[in-house]
């Protein structure tokens, strides 16, 4: 396999131009054949001016009438044409003198660009155009592509390099690193001709098919994307269990003693569950698990469950959350299960300082502490573990695969790898965790603990707010506790919490029997902590929060959840947030407060919720309302950074890319690696094959 050609061995491709192509991500001639077309633009007929519509984006040309710098305004240049069949202005703001000498009276031009409505008929603002003898060429031979841009590097020239690459590739630039025999009947062409089609299709080429991307030429490249994504997570996988894990062998009696404990028994789901793990992790290979499971599961359990067979067999355990609250959380929970068994359970997060910190961090480097908890400082700081062995990661969304590949830096021990269990809450459909996930064995909890009753879900306008403060009085009275989320006013930092400082004194004065704790991000970590403590315990009944409150809080006599400006978050967050409710025997309501007018896309979310309590419902609607990036947590998954691919519109490859996949890494594995650098990057990172 030879070097890739640099974009600079392309004739006149200087470094100032290299390093505009850098912007878009193209370092090499076989980047640029990659820089896919965002659309397309039909210029092979030219539109008699009398046929031009508004709005229509059209190549035209005629005979230059008059051309004439005018002020409006702003100092423009008019330059006024003519067909026979009608007339157009091109309107120009920025000009130079010669462009304007060029468009002098009688001067052919060819222009492209979207025909608008003007003082004086149609008008185009800044049309692409040529004149003289080159207006006079023959239309283009095939729909015109267009490029992602950035500054500095026009359409035109883009067009043109990528037309010389196309032209310059030779096979080796170029080569396929599918074999044919993967795609054999699967009627996707070949990765040439595929690319040769996208960058210049033919002027009869289905153009709908090609806007939607579901053109066999552009579904071959996304094969190819989806493929590379599934090899870099299979090698990040491979990667990480290329060291050992600790066998863990106990005979499960901290376990037992531990559900001896506990005032119900395990669902069948999470007997399932954890019985994967517990074979898991008796193996001498670290363990790559994601649990997966609708909000109230009892996720948690499980992950207690796990830590015990570990602590039995005399190591760690490290419980990584995504926020300090939450952390807090799960710290109370592990010790409420452990510390009677004589287990000490170690906090550990970003904001504790001096003597407690250093107390922690002796505790866990000692090996005294056998369970540590924390955010992700845990794997920041210097924190030394005595004996790790198992970490585990609740509400994976949060985290990422970078995340985890650090983890596996930070976490080895004597050439060991810890074993990884990951819980999520995002429940998502089976092929699209198949992709995202697949450098993770997934067991699943299906089943929530009997005795609960859904949670029912009524959307109302802003302007009942009384009824829902009579609703709070209602059931804080009864015996039960009530949430109120204040909205997201905007972006900005300030104002979220301002709003919920807001929000908790009208209450306060609303509701004066009742009492009442805030929380919201920017409150110190101890005083949030004290005030949850409160609100578990029932002290308070009110609970006013910003939506930090959304992941992982649970507390069973809480039933009723309102959530203010429900119409402005996702679908995703309303049902994380909904979950806070509806975890005990009581019934639960959950009450969606909406400011009019709605747009049609928060009423669809808002009747989704209101339709279904089930988080694979709400996921899959969630998928087909925003895309999988965003469900996904886009920044974090990578996923949404797709070229070509899309998970949900072709969601039919990916068995095929998954069988592909496979035979890939056992038959051809040193196609793997130039395969994910050209689709992923930075394949270094996920290591080699072979
Ligand atoms: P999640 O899966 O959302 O993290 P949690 O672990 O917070 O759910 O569990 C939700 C609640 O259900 C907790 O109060 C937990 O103690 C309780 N719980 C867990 N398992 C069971 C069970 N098998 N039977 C009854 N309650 C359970
Ligand atoms: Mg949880």
């Amino acid at each position: 396999m030879s070097e890739p050609r640099p974009v600079t061995s392309l004739r006149g491709v200087g470094d100032t131009l290299a390093g505009r192509l850098l912007a878009l991500g193209v370092e090499t001639i076989q980047d640029l054949l990659f820089l896919l077309p965002l659309r397309y633009e039909d210029r092979t007929r030219v539109v008699p001016l009398g046929e031009l519509r508004a709005g229509q984006r059209a190549a035209v040309e005629g005979e230059v009438l008059l051309t004439e710098v005018a002020f409006r305004g702003r100092r423009q240049m008019l330059c006024r044409i003519g067909d026979g069949s009608g007339f157009l202005t091109l309107r120009f703001f920025y000009f130079t003198a010669k462009q304007q000498d060029g468009l002098a009276r009688g001067a052919r031009i060819r222009c492209f660009g979207e025909a608008r409505r003007g003082v004086k008929g149609l008008e185009i603002v800044h049309p692409e155009y040529r004149v003289g003898p080159q207006a006079a060429r023959a239309p283009e031979d095939h729909l015109t592509p267009i490029y992602p841009i950035t500054s500095g590097v026009t359409q035109g020239r883009l067009r043109m390099l990528v037309r010389m690459a196309l032209e310059q590739t030779t096979d080796r630039d170029l080569e396929d690193w599918v074999p044919p025999s993967l795609l054999a009947d699967s009627r996707l062409p070949a990765l040439r001709e595929a690319l040769i089609y996208v960058h210049t299709p033919p002027t009869d080429a289905p153009v709908d098919l090609l806007l939607d991307r579901r053109h066999p030429a552009q579904r071959r490249l996304a094969f190819e994307e989806l493929l590379a994504h599934q090899l870099s997570l299979k090698l990040l996988r491979q990667r990480i269990q290329s060291d050992p894990g600790w066998p863990l062998k106990s005979d499960g009696a901290l376990k037992e003693k531990l559900l001896a404990a506990l005032p119900f028994r395990l669902t069948r789901a999470q007997v399932r569950a954890l019985r994967e793990i517990e074979q898991d992790m008796r193996c001498p290979i670290p363990m790559l698990r994601l649990v997966q499971g609708d909000v109230g599961c009892g996720k948690t359990l499980v992950a207690a469950l796990a830590a015990a067979l570990a602590v039995q067999a005399g190591r760690q355990v490290a419980l990584m959350a995504p926020t300090e609250l939450l952390a807090d959380q799960h710290a109370q929970n592990f010790r409420h299960w452990f510390e009677p068994l004589g287990i000490a359970v170690a906090l550990l997060t970003g904001r504790q300082t001096g003597k407690a910190r250093d107390a922690a961090l002796l505790s866990v480097r000692a090996g005294h502490a056998a369970i540590v908890v924390g955010t992700h400082a845990l794997f920041q700081e210097h924190v030394e573990f005595a004996a790790l062995a198992l970490v585990i990661v609740d509400e994976q969304h949060r985290f990422g695969v970078h995340q985890r590949l650090s983890l596996r830096k930070k976490g080895a021990q004597d050439g060991h790898q810890p074993h990884q269990l990951i819980m999520t809450a995002t429940p998502i459909p089976r092929t699209l965790a198949m992709t995202a996930y697949a450098d993770l064995d997934v067991s699943v909890i299906d089943e929530l603990p009997p005795g609960r009753t859904p949670v029912k879900t009524v959307v109302l306008a802003d302007a009942r707010r009384e009824e829902v403060v009579l609703r709070i009085r209602t059931a804080c009275l009864e015996g039960r506790q009530a949430y109120w989320v204040c909205p997201l006013i905007d972006e900005s930092e300030e104002m979220p919490y301002q709003a919920a400082e807001e929000t908790a004194a009208a209450l306060a004065e609303a509701l004066p029997e009742l009492s009442l704790g805030l929380v919201h991000g920017r409150m110190p970590s101890a005083a949030k902590e004290r005030t949850m403590r409160r609100f578990k315990s029932g002290e308070i009944q009110l609970l006013v929060a910003t939506t930090v409150i959304e992941v992982g809080v649970d507390v069973p006599n809480a039933t009723l959840m309102v959530i203010e400006n429900a119409e402005r978050m996702g679908l995703a967050q309303l049902h994380q947030l909904r979950g806070r409710v509806g975890r005990g025997q009581h019934s639960s309501s959950c009450l969606l407060l909406y400011r009019a007018p709605l747009s049609s896309l928060a009423r669809e979310r808002l009747a989704v919720m209101r339709n279904t309590n089930d988080g694979f419902v709400v996921a899959r609607r969630d998928l087909e309302l925003r895309g999988p990036g965003e469900l996904l947590g886009t920044r974090q998954t990578g996923l949404a950074q797709m070229r070509v691919a899309d998970l949900l519109r072709d969601a039919d490859l990916l068995p095929r890319v998954q069988i592909a996949a496979q035979a890939l890494l056992r038959d051809w594995p040193l196609q793997v690696a130039p395969l994910i650098r050209r689709w992923v990057g930075h394949a270094e990172q996920y290591g080699r094959v072979g």
